[in-house]
C-alpha cells in the first residue's frame, strides 16, 4: 500500500482569507497527513491595518469551529451601536447593538473587530496550531506569484521576486483581494471579462487620536456631494478609525478618482482635502489628522463577480473571487474553512481528485456568497445623497426606522436562514 504524501499547498496573499486559511489546514483535525504549507503575500511587512470588519451568520460558527470565537470578542471594538448625525453634529436617529451573536443588529456585529488585529490574531493562531500540529507552514513576505501551470502531477509556480524557488504544489489558492493578479494566471478568460463591479464608492479609512468628546458609537456624518464622515471607536479607547466616502451618483468608476488612485497617497490625500474642505462637522481635526495618520489606506469600494472559482488544482478565495459589501470577510471565512474541509478529505495527491474537491468548495459556497453579494436595493447611492434635501429624505426615513424599529424586521428577511444555507461538517 503506498502511503499518501502531504499535501503542498500555496496560499497567496496574507489578508483575511489567506491567514484563515491557513489557520483552518493547520487545525484540520482529520487531515492527515499534515499540509505543507506556504503562504506569501506581495507587501514586504504584515499588513495588519484596518478598520472595523465584522462576522456575521455562518462566519460566527467558522469562528467556533477554529476555536477564536473567545479571542475575536475579545477584541471588540467597544462600538454600542450606530447614529446619523444632523448639520451641526445633532442626533437624528440611532440603532443599537442587539447584543445577541446570533441575531446582530444591521449596523455593530458582536463581532466588530479592527482588521490589522483580526489577520494579526490568526497568524498568531496559525503559529500555533503549527507548532502543536508538527504542520509546516513557510510564510515569505515580498514575494508573488510570477507565473504558474496547472499540470497532471501539480502546478509549476514561478515566483517573482526570488524569494522562493520556482516549484511545483498540489494546489494553488489565490487570496490576493479585489484587484488580483493571479485570478487571470487561474482563468485566462477572466482577462476579458470585468470582474470588478464598480458601485460608485470609493473610502478612505485611517486612525486619528481619540478626544475627550468623542463617543463609543459609529457616527455617520452626511454632506452634499455623496460625501460622508464616519468615525468610529477603537477598543484602546486612545485612538478612534475615520471614514471619509465619496459615493458618486451612479455604480460607475470615476477616472479622476482612478487617475488619483494611480499617482500614490499624495495625491489621494490632496483630493480629499479639496473635496471634503466644506464638508462640515469635524472636518477640520480630521483632515488636519489625515496628514500625519500612519495607516491611511484608500479604495474603491467594488463587488467582485467572477463565473468561475475553482479551476483543476488552482482556486480564488475572499474579495479576489466574491468581494461583497458588508459580508466579504465572513464570506472569505467561511470559504477558507470549506476549501480546509474539502482538501482534507481527499486522500491523495491526484490531480482530478484535487479537482473535485476545489469544484465542491465552489458549489458549496456558491448558493450563499454567490448570492448575497448584492447590497441592499439602492446601497450605496440612497445611502449617501448628492443634495442637501436627499440628506433631509434620508434622515427622515432613518428616524421613522429608528422609532417603528423596522430594522430589526428588515434583518429578519435579510440574513439567510438555517434552512436555505447550512455549513458542511468536515470534522473540526
Ligand atoms: C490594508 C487593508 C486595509 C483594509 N481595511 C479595510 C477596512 O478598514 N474596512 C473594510 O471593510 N475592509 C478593509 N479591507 C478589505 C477587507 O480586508 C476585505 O474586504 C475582506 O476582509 C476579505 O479579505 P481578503 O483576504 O479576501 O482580501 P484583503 O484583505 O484585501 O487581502 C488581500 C491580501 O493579498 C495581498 N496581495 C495583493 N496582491 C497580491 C499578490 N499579487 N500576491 C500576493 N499577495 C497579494 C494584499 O497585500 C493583502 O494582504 C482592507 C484591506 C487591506 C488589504
Amino acid at each position: 500500500m503506498s502511503m499518501q504524501k502531504p499535501h503542498s499547498i500555496l496560499i497567496s496573499g496574507a489578508g483575511v482569507a489567506g491567514t484563515t486559511l491557513a489557520l483552518a489546514l493547520a487545525r484540520h483535525p482529520t487531515m492527515n497527513p499534515k499540509p505543507i504549507i506556504t503562504l506569501i503575500e506581495r507587501s514586504p511587512v504584515p499588513r495588519t491595518t484596518g478598520q472595523a470588519i465584522d462576522i456575521r451568520g455562518p462566519g460566527v460558527k467558522v469562528i467556533r469551529k477554529l476555536g477564536i470565537e473567545e479571542k475575536i470578542r475579545a477584541k471588540h471594538t467597544t462600538e454600542t451601536g450606530i447614529t446619523f448625525l444632523g448639520r451641526g453634529g445633532q442626533q437624528i436617529a440611532r440603532f443599537d447593538t442587539t447584543g445577541d451573536a446570533d441575531n446582530q443588529s444591521f449596523s455593530t456585529s458582536e463581532f466588530e473587530v479592527l482588521r490589522g488585529e483580526l489577520v494579526q490574531l490568526l497568524m498568531e493562531e496559525t503559529e500555533e496550531a503549527r507548532k502543536k500540529s508538527g504542520t509546516e507552514v513557510k510564510t515569505v513576505y515580498g514575494e508573488l506569484i510570477e507565473s504558474l501551470n496547472d499540470e497532471k502531477d501539480g502546478v509549476t509556480v514561478n515566483f517573482a521576486n526570488g524569494k522562493l524557488e520556482s516549484q511545483k504544489f498540489d494546489a494553488v489558492i489565490a487570496t490576493d483581494g479585489t484587484g488580483s493578479r493571479t485570478r487571470s494566471m487561474i482563468f485566462p478568460e477572466h482577462k476579458s471579462l470585468d470582474c470588478v463591479k464598480p458601485l460608485g464608492f470609493y473610502i478612505a479609512y485611517f486612525t486619528v487620536p481619540r478626544l475627550e468628546h468623542d463617543t463609543d458609537l459609529w457616527q455617520w456624518y452626511h454632506a452634499a456631494g455623496g460625501l460622508a464622515i464616519h468615525m468610529r471607536p477603537h477598543r484602546n479607547k486612545k485612538t478612534m478609525g475615520v471614514y471619509l466616502s465619496i459615493v458618486l451618483p451612479s455604480k460607475v468608476q470615476s477616472p479622476e478618482i482612478e487617475a488619483v488612485i494611480a499617482k500614490g497617497v499624495d495625491a489621494q490625500k490632496e483630493m480629499l482635502r479639496d473635496r471634503f474642505k466644506n464638508a462640515g462637522w469635524q472636518i477640520d481635526r480630521v483632515l488636519k489628522e489625515m496628514d500625519t495618520t500612519e495607516d491611511f489606506y484608500f479604495q474603491q469600494s467594488a463587488l467582485v463577480v467572477t463565473p468561475k472559482w475553482a479551476s483543476g488544482r488552482c482556486a480564488i478565495l475572499g474579495d479576489a473571487a466574491f468581494a461583497a459589501m458588508g459580508v466579504g470577510t465572513s464570506n472569505a471565512m467561511i470559504g477558507a474553512y470549506m476549501i480546509s474541509g474539502e482538501l482534507a478529505n481527499v486522500k491523495s495527491n491526484d490531480a482530478g481528485e484535487i479537482a473535485a474537491a476545489l469544484a465542491r468548495y465552489e458549489s458549496g459556497l456558491r448558493p450563499l456568497a454567490g448570492k448575497n453579494q448584492m447590497p441592499p436595493p439602492g446601497f450605496p447611492q440612497l445611502a449617501n445623497p448628492q443634495t442637501e434635501w436627499g440628506i433631509g429624505v434620508f434622515h427622515a426615513v432613518a428616524k421613522t426606522v429608528a422609532l417603528t424599529r423596522l430594522d430589526k424586521l428588515l434583518m429578519k428577511f435579510g440574513e439567510p436562514s438555517e434552512d436555505a444555507w447550512k455549513l458542511p461538517e468536515y470534522g473540526f
